[in-house]
């Protein structure tokens, strides 16, 4: 298992024609995650050839339109694709309500059903996990409620060493070497030792969505040596200052949070429409933290080719 993510809008609230509102797609097990859902990511989807039907979970991170606009546009034609298996919604208060008065009015009836669950934003706690990832939320600061996501792989089994294993040993011995367990005998003494007859899985994937926010180095305990960090960038550090008065943050900025948690990678995006040529971005965060990737739309990065 590996985590696929695809970016589908890397602009900020002010529209370009070359940088769409904010969504990113990540696949794990062949189930979607949708990480915001700015106007026209359904468009963005079929763009890039992704499968709209796939999406099971969407993060709302706050309510300023260019992360949710394009919510009920895909939720309507879900609908309309016959859509019948379960939706997973998780978004600040007023989401819902929202939602709820759009199908009002627009006489949208779902065919499927719709769990909506609310995020707090005052502080970090385990948001849903299943059986292979767990999502915590992220506390971020902006002008409006707004809380990031991290998504981790579940801890990856063991690798059983075949040509070490006694050929008398059991299917269940073998999950429980697989599990990290050593197995037993009945007296409690250690019969097949797991550091022995294993080597541990790679590390687990994981994934930090953070927008928008103010530089908040807060947020650092929760991130902490995440593998891939996506973390707006909407100015460069000359604006520091009307970053600050926005809350948002500069690629300067950006570098060091990742930087200081020990993440691995850093992806960057949500750039103010004032800027044409994003290199002085990568070049900025690069000066801080060397491992940024400069996001742009359409690009897809499979967790395997992560350093
Ligand atoms: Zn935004
Ligand atoms: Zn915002």
């Amino acid at each position: 298992m590996s985590f696929h993510l695809t970016i589908l809008g890397t602009g900020s609230a002010n529209p370009v024609v070359t940088r769409n509102a904010t969504s990113h797609f990540l696949m794990v097990e062949q189930e979607g995650y949708l990480f915001d859902c700015g106007e026209a990511t359904q468009t963005q989807l079929l763009r890039f050839k992704l499968k709209a039907t796939r999406i099971k979970y969407i993060f709302i991170t706050h309510l300023h339109g260019d992360h949710f606009f394009g919510l009920i546009g895909l939720l309507s034609t879900l609908n309309m694709h016959h859509r019948v298996d379960d939706l997973y919604i998780y978004g600040p208060k007023g989401l819902a309500e929202v939602l709820t008065l759009q199908m009002k009015y627009s006489d949208t009836r779902l065919n499927f059903k719709v769990h909506f669950e609310e995020t707090r934003s005052e502080e970090s706690y385990l948001l849903m996990e299943n059986d292979y990832v767990k999502v915590t939320t992220i506390p971020l600061v902006h002008r409006v409620p707004c809380c990031g996501f991290l998504i981790e792989e579940k801890e990856k089994p063991h690798k059983i060493l075949k040509e070490l294993l006694p050929s008398h040993i059991s299917i269940e011995q073998i999950k429980c070497l697989k599990d990290g367990q050593d197995v037993l005998d009945d007296n409690g003494e250690v019969l097949y030792s797991c550091d022995y007859y294993t080597i541990k899985g790679p590390a687990p994937d994981s994934y930090a969505f953070c927008t928008d926010t103010a530089y908040h180095p807060a947020i650092l305990p929760i991130i902490k040596g995440v593998k891939l960090l996506y973390h707006e960038t909407t100015f460069l550090h000359e604006l520091v200052e009307r970053a600050k008065e926005t809350c948002h943050s500069t690629a300067y900025q950006a570098g060091q949070i990742a930087k200081e948690a020990g993440a691995k990678n850093l992806l960057i995006g949500h750039f103010s429409s004032r800027y044409k040529d994003l290199t002085p971005f990568i070049d900025e965060a690069k000066q801080v933290f060397h491992n940024t990737i400069l996001g742009e739309d359409g690009m897809s990065i499979d967790f395997r080719d992560l350093v």
